[in-house]
């Protein structure tokens, strides 16, 4: 524990094996962590991953995954798994923005704001959301219920309540609405949640985290995390207060991020995880843990690592700018992921350019195994009581280093 009395190192305890926390969640969002092999993320260090019940209700049928005995079994990873409920998904589809904005938008909002260029595809009402299909544009339907159900086919360890996703371009009237239909959808899925338990009694359980919503507001995050932690199950033999753990949901404005989880740990019984959902920026992570995360997830790493930026513990770099065609050193030097110790940055740059496919494989080995070993070492540090020091040592590098070809 920080001195803070919320940061903190600790353990979660799954049907697959335990996590060390704080810890860094890989996302593999159709069942697979895009480009690599599971034996490559475990050897990347990923302690567990994160796959998306949205994208695997639409393909390939949670059925099929159900079939197949569960996430684990169908994507051969044999770690602790996550699902998130597909709510972020299913209403990103409604507007478009993304989860952290380094903006202010004070004075912006508006309940009818869209992204630029996109179409509203999804409709949100008390019972549940209809959505267009990204794939084919047939019409579905989540509801609480139905996100249970998923849930429950695809077999993760861990899974999420369904909530509403607001941004943070709605207005103050509409997030109390929202907080308070989050509220109502979170006992839903803690009702269905007993009955699915009961029902696939031959199956590990499977843990339910609420999801805390309220945008940048300390009133609504502190009463929607004192309505989740005081739910319920209304379903005999299920009479545990609150959820198996928490999640931290909705668009965070990135100044207001630890002041967020710091909320919302307060608040949140010590004794049940924190998951802080889709985040990975260094100075995100830092701010996070010491507010007393103890779990994150995020696409970016394998995102960026893509489209050829590198992230070192002197910046972001990208392996494609004319300074790396001759650099025959490491991506980064001291790293000690499979990329680092058997490739060279001209030979990424080379990779990159000539649009090979197994670019995107060893830049992606080495972007999680970046983030992973970074939730390491603030674990290492919070246990060894030197949090504060590798956080102001880390980020004064990550932010302010000369790394030729900074993006
Ligand atoms: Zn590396």
């Amino acid at each position: 524990m920080l001195p803070n009395g919320l940061g903190r190192a600790g353990t979660i305890t799954t049907p697959h094996g335990t996590i060390k926390t704080p810890a860094f969640v890989v996302v593999g969002t159709k069942a697979t962590v895009k480009t690599l092999t599971p034996e490559q993320v475990s050897a990347a260090g990923a302690q567990a991953v994160l796959a998306n019940a949205f994208h695997l209700y639409l393909q390939p049928g949670p059925d099929i995954v159900d079939e197949a005995g569960g996430l684990g079994r169908f994507m051969n990873w044999p770690g602790p798994s996550f699902t998130d409920s597909g709510g972020f998904q299913v209403m990103s589809l409604g507007v478009g923005f993304k989860k952290v904005l380094a903006m202010d938008v004070t004075g912006m909002q508006n309940d009818d704001v869209i992204a630029e260029g996109r179409q509203r595809d999804a409709r949100v009402d008390e019972d549940g959301v209809t959505f267009k299909s990204p794939l084919d544009g047939s019409m579905h339907r989540f509801t609480a219920e139905i996100s249970m159900g998923v849930q429950h086919q695809l077999g993760a360890d861990i899974m999420f309540a369904f909530d509403e996703l607001t941004t943070l371009m709605n207005t103050r009237g509409y997030q109390e609405e929202s907080v308070e239909r989050t509220q109502r959808w979170a006992q839903r899925c803690l009702d269905e949640h007993s009955r699915l338990t009961d029902a696939r009694s031959g199956h590990p359980y499977q843990a339910l985290f609420g999801v805390v919503q309220g945008a940048q507001y300390e009133d609504l995050r502190r009463q929607a995390c004192q309505g989740l932690r005081a739910t319920r199950s209304g379903v005999a033999g299920h009479e545990q207060e609150g959820f198996d753990g928490y999640g931290i949901g909705g668009a965070i404005e990135k100044r207001h991020l630890g002041d967020i989880v710091r909320w919302c740990a307060e608040e949140l019984p010590d004794d049940r995880p924190r998951h802080l959902l889709g985040i990975s920026e260094p100075d995100d992570l830092f701010a996070a843990c010491a507010a007393g995360a103890d779990t994150f997830d995020c696409v970016n790493p394998s995102r960026t690592a893509r489209n050829a930026a590198i992230y070192t513990a002197r910046g972001r770099y990208n392996v494609t700018t004319a300074a790396n065609r001759r650099a025959f050193e490491p991506l980064e030097a001291g790293c000690d992921c499979y990329t680092c110790t058997h490739y060279t940055r001209a030979y990424l740059h080379h990779l990159f350019k000539a649009h090979e496919f197994l670019a995107k494989t060893l830049a992606t080995i080495h972007n999680e195994r970046f983030t992973i070993r970074l939730v390491d070492s603030i674990r290492h540090a919070m246990e060894n009581g030197e949090f504060d020091a590798l956080r102001t040592e880390f980020l004064g590098s990550f932010y302010g280093g000369a790394v030729p070809g900074r993006v």
